[in-house]
């Protein structure tokens, strides 16, 4: 490598691929893939092609902190000394008033480990209140229930090694081909070179993956667990189970053969809106399979119900046996850079660091002890869509974001606007002016980007990256671990005067030591000379762990894995009406990312879509007197969108499909997507149902 090229890693999507930045004399960035990457072989998708321009376009930045005394007042450039005296001042005085459970952190996915660790570190440790959570709790939540109910840990058991193992894959709920570009390119290649590899897409839309799939079960929204539960069922009555791995590495087969004995496969065929022979190919498929791998995202978790869809997904797994060997396993992707860092560290409500649990009171002292505090609050905090709803009711008094935008990703955008401002006091930390919610803050303080600052980030693999420093964040900006260490001071706090990013993760390195995750042994110099690690590393020569319980061996107490049984298989979401007689559902498209704060403001990745559009199959159309390209107004319970119609036959007939990424990108908020979402959550992951809120359509006259 010369010496102005610095490996590093991308920071959109959770697969994680490697990026080599590449700087000439006048400081020009530019990007590459990583050829030595074990990730992404050198390989980049439209998204990471294109990260330079978001490096090099500094436009939209937040420059220098910003404050308003009062909603009524425009807000007045400050130093960062008043900045933080004033976050200080108003964090110290609420929770002398209300309490610390008055206050609370809401982060993101694409915080880096280091971030996350001493924002969970600030909120647990010392501001005394479990209030701190993140987007992640938006997309993967259910994941990691299910995950730590069947493993007893929240562990993903494999690796993208496997993909090129196996030989039948399962995708459901995802869409790899524009969500996770280079895992699908992978998947892609190993078809093409094994031609007998079988693909089985599961969705209600027929997406860029469902199109390279074997078989496309079109299924009817939300009836994911009548789905696993048949094919379940198929394979029990076919023989094709592992009975040994079941008896001797199992609890609760019994109940689980019972459970999905209950749906005949024709009942579960009319439920889904499939047919009978569709769920016995599917089955088929799985059970002649040597290595057999699930992958889901959003389209499971996502759901009133996506604990339950999980448990019934990872089942397929449990009774084929197929875990902890090679080309095998249930795999949930993540979607953003470090969403899997942030659960290492406890980066949710209801965690702690090192997938501690905050009900145990065992792990709260061992936490406590480790940060030399008196103790960590037995009370659950609250989550993503808690802390808006308390907001909103008065009960929460502050809140301090993160590198993330709540007014354009969270469900119902107008409840949101609502408790953004009935709050009294609102931090937004970002980078981009652009991102909506920063003109609902009564402080804006300025952050580093990818690129201005070090750290490392966790992929969906487990696979742990060093990104390094390469250029200088424009302006004031400065990075999230300083600016929460800064203010962690200004509240008088001990055990945040660290030196360097480096202290910071080898205190949470040396966390880790003896648990299941154990990085103890790792540094950033390992890092940077020996490249990416997957966890656990427990010893100093280790090499990383690409795939777990291949000794069968689960983090339960009887050391098995657990079959869950969904307490039910009905979906508990709001179904169509008269009114509303749709179902939408929401997602992302090829080019754009999130809210578009980064990807947005590059003019080639807007040539795949310009604007927002709503896919309406063909027939919904004709009955609401709809043509192509007509403007629509979408409505639901909670708002309006306006956009213009598609139509086409690749979504289910009763179903639309709209982007989530656009806010304010086009100068009005009619585009935004979450202005219709419904606020159910599942009530154990409390993970919101973003793919079924019943809607109308039918077209807009212009007054
Ligand atoms: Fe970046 Fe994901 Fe694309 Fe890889 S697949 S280049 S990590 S956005």
């Amino acid at each position: 490598m010369q010496q102005n090229e610095i490996k590093t890693t991308c920071s959109y999507c959770g697969v994680g691929c490697g990026i080599i930045v590449k700087k000439d004399i006048n400081n020009n960035i530019t990007v590459e893939g990583d050829k030595e990457h074990p990730v992404n072989r050198g390989m980049l998708c439209s998204k990471g092609m294109n990260l330079h321009y978001v490096a090099k376009d500094t436009s939209d930045r937040l420059l220098y902190p910003q404050m308003r005394w009062s909603r009524s007042h425009p807000y007045d450039r400050v130093s960062w000394d008043s900045a933080l005296n004033r976050a200080a001042g108003v964090f110290k005085s609420l929770i002398n008033k209300y309490g610390p459970d008055s206050v609370g952190f809401y982060v993101s996915g694409q915080c880096l480990t280091e971030e996350y660790y001493i924002a969970n570190k600030l909120t647990k440790g010392f501001l005394g209140t479990n209030n701190i959570d993140t987007n992640s709790r938006l997309c993967m939540s259910s994941a990691v229930v299910g995950y730590k109910k069947t493993f007893g840990e929240d562990s993903v058991p494999i690796s993208y090694e496997d993909i090129e193992l196996a030989d039948c894959f399962f995708i459901t709920g995802a869409n790899p081909a524009y969500c996770h570009p280079i895992l699908f390119r992978r998947l892609e290649m190993h078809k093409e070179n094994n031609p007998d590899v079988k693909i089985i897409v599961v969705d209600p839309r027929k997406t860029d993956t469902a199109n390279f799939a074997d078989l496309h079960l079109q299924i009817i929204p939300g009836t994911d667990i009548v789905l696993n539960n048949a094919i379940g069922r198929r394979l029990i009555e076919r023989k094709k189970i592992d009975k040994n791995f079941i008896k001797n590495h199992t609890e609760d087969f019994e109940k689980y053969k019972k459970h999905v004995q209950s749906t005949s496969l024709k009942n579960a065929a009319d439920i889904c809106g499939i047919t009978v022979d569709e769920i016995k190919k599917a089955a088929s498929m799985i059970g002649n399979a040597t290595g057999f791998i699930s992958m889901w995202t959003m389209g499971l978790n996502q759901s009133a119900i996506g604990t339950y869809k999980n448990f019934s997904l990872i089942n397929l797994s449990l009774i084929t046996g197929q875990i902890g060997k090679p080309g095998s396993g249930p795999f949930s992707l993540t979607g953003q850079p470090n969403a899997m860092g942030g659960r290492e560290v406890g980066g949710m409500a209801n965690l702690l660091a090192v997938h501690k649990d905050l009900l145990n009171e065992k792990d709260r002292n061992d936490v406590a002890e480790f940060w030399n505090v008196d103790k960590i609050s037995p009370n659950p905090g609250l989550t993503a869509t808690e802390m808006f709803d308390a907001l909103e009711s008065g009960k929460m008094k502050a809140i301090w974001i993160i590198c993330t935008n709540p007014m354009v990703s969270m469900p119902n955008s107008h409840r949101i606007e609502k408790a953004l401002k009935n709050a009294k006091f609102v931090v937004v930390q970002d980078i981009s002016k652009n991102a909506d919610t920063v003109d609902y803050a009564d402080l804006v303080l300025p952050a580093a980007a990818w690129l201005e600052k070090e750290g490392t980030m966790t992929n969906s693999e487990r696979r742990i990256s060093y990104l390094p420093k390469a250029i200088e964040a424009p302006g004031e900006a400065r990075p999230d671990v300083e600016i929460l260490c800064d203010f962690a001071n200004r509240m008088d706090f001990n055990g945040f005067n660290y030196n360097s990013t480096s202290e910071i993760y080898q205190e949470y390195c040396a966390m880790t030591k003896g648990s299941n995750i154990d990085i103890s042994h790792l540094n950033y110099s390992r890092l940077k000379n020996e490249g990416t690690f997957q966890w656990p590393v427990p010893s100093s020569g280790h090499k990383g762990t690409p795939r777990l319980f291949e000794d069968k061996k689960f983090y339960t107490p009887s050391q098995k894995a657990i079959f869950n049984i969904p307490a039910t298989t009905k979906n508990t979401s709001e179904h169509p009406n008269l009114e509303f007689p749709l179902i939408l559902t929401t997602g992302r498209i090829r080019d754009q990312w999130h809210t578009m704060t980064k990807t947005g403001k590059v003019s080639r990745l807007k040539t795949h879509y310009s604007s927002p559009v709503l896919e309406i199959n063909n027939a919904d159309a004709y009955v609401n007197k709809i043509k192509d390209g007509d403007v629509v107004e979408v409505r639901s319970a909670n708002g309006v969108v306006r956009v213009r119609a598609k139509l086409t036959n690749n979504v289910r007939l009763g179903v639309v499909f709209l982007p989530m990424h656009w806010g304010k990108q086009l100068q009005s908020d009619l585009n935004r997507a979450n202005n219709l979402t419904n606020t159910l959550i599942d009530p154990i992951s409390k993970e919101p149902d973003f793919k079924y809120t019943r809607v109308s359509v039918s077209k807009y006259n212009k007054p």
